[in-house]
């Protein structure tokens, strides 16, 4: 069996950039309490890794009184900034500058008196951030029906929650130019996700079975699963190779890999090794 991994499957740029500024809080706050607020990146490995050198998770910042805390790189609500001063906490943001250029938009629009119309998942905690920096009217949502609840003569500003397929974008702003007087767009789409999903979507077209690595959590990862089940139906989700069932490798000539944006490349190559160790193996036993 042939297995193909897209030339950029796997960690992107943003969640590298804050995994690397927590790697450098530990070594330069040796002896300082140092949290995240929420786990730096949808994978348990890694997250396993920064807990042994002593970087706990917490939900909330009403959990830690002293230290250094790291906002990661979904970003977090404004107030949080300020509650972080308040405690005294030092704060390390790797927010992605992306999700930085979301926020800033959503103010822009804000201050300039439109409505901002934030394309995403509202229960994400990006959206949870970006919708913060927009001091105005706002709403969360990917369902061009709930454009309806907003005045017909507003003025409407469009982003977009960095990880969303760009057809959902599309759709929303389609909607909204049919139905308010002014419409103005900045697509946030960040590339690395752009070009995640076209790469999945393009490897899908060439494989008989498609598996996905990410976290549970990981909404990236369930974007790129659903874009390639829509084209290849032998779509399968792993966030560890011991949930591989070979059964779906049966008659199977080329296999595609990909992986969510927060997937380290060696879980990559680990899984790809698995599977050909495993079916070699398997044709091993089959010949004796
Ligand atoms: S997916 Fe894009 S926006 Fe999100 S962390 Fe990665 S680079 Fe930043």
């Amino acid at each position: 069996m042939k297995v193909i991994v897209p030339k950029n499957a796997g960690v992107c740029w943003g969640v590298e950039r804050a995994i690397d500024m927590a790697y450098q809080t530990i070594h330069e706050s040796q002896y300082h309490k140092i949290v995240s607020l929420g786990p730096l990146v949808h994978n348990p490995e890694v997250v396993e890794d920064f807990k042994s050198k002593g970087v706990e998770v917490i939900s909330d910042l009403k959990e830690s009184q002293a230290g250094t805390v790291v906002f990661r790189s979904h970003g977090v609500p404004l107030n949080t900034y300020e509650e972080a001063k308040t405690k005294g906490l030092e704060v390390v943001d790797a927010t992605c500058p992306f999700v930085k250029r979301s926020q800033n938009y959503a103010r822009r629009f804000s201050r300039q008196g439109y409505f901002v119309v934030i394309v995403g998942d509202e229960k994400h905690p990006e959206m949870k951030s970006v919708r913060s920096f927009s001091p105005g009217p706002h709403l969360v949502t990917m369902n061009p029906k709930d454009l309806e609840k907003i005045p017909v003569d507003s003025k409407v500003g469009l982003i977009a929650q960095t990880t969303i397929p760009l057809t959902i974008f599309e759709a929303m702003v389609e909607a909204a130019q049919k139905r308010f007087p002014e419409v103005k767009t900045h697509d946030t789409i960040c590339d690395a996700t752009k070009i995640r999903q076209e790469e999945a979507a393009e490897t899908a077209r060439q494989v008989e079975c498609m598996l996905i690595i990410g976290g549970k959590e990981s909404s990236n990862t369930k974007k790129l699963t659903k874009i390639c089940k829509e084209i290849q139906p032998k779509s399968y989700e792993i966030e560890h190779e011991r949930e591989i069932d070979f059964s779906w490798f049966e008659g199977v000539k080329i296999l595609g890999v990909t992986a969510g944006a927060s997937t380290p490349v060696p879980v990559i190559q680990r899984v790809c090794s698995y599977i050909l160790d495993n079916l070699s193996q398997k044709r091993i036993q089959q010949a004796i």
